[in-house]
């Protein structure tokens, strides 16, 4: 989508911190990160959140989920995968993303 900043990052007209990419889902640091480690895991599809994704391509649904692990793994303990779906749950981009927090010990329940 040519307005969707996530699509711009993964077409590499808006600059990122890659951390690792599979053939479905690209992953880069957060600008603003709320954690050590603050990874966000999008899919190369442009879908707007996570529901759409798995309804639209459960490939690649799985292929965020595994490349979330992947980066979650190389970080190495706890970690929290989130997926903030509609405004009230705080999702600004739409775009869907998981959000990779590790490297501190992490709050519950969530604001
Ligand atoms: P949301 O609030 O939609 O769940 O998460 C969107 C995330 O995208 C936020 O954590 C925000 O810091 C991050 N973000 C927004 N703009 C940019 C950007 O241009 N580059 C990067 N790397 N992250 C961004």
């Amino acid at each position: 989508m040519s307005d969707c900043l996530f699509c711009k990052i993964l077409d590499g007209e808006v600059p990122s911190d890659e951390v690792a990419s599979n053939d479905h889902a690209y992953a880069f640091r957060d600008v603003s990160p709320q954690a050590p480690t603050h990874v966000l895991v999008i899919p190369r599809r442009h879908e707007p959140d996570v529901g759409s994704l798995v309804e639209a391509d459960p490939d690649a649904a799985v292929a965020v989920l595994g490349l979330a692990k992947q980066v979650a793994d190389e970080v190495g303990g706890s970690y929290r995968l989130v997926f903030n779906t509609g405004a009230d749950a705080h999702q600004s981009v739409f775009h869907c993303h998981a959000h990779v927090l590790a490297g501190r010990s992490l709050g519950w329940p969530p604001g």
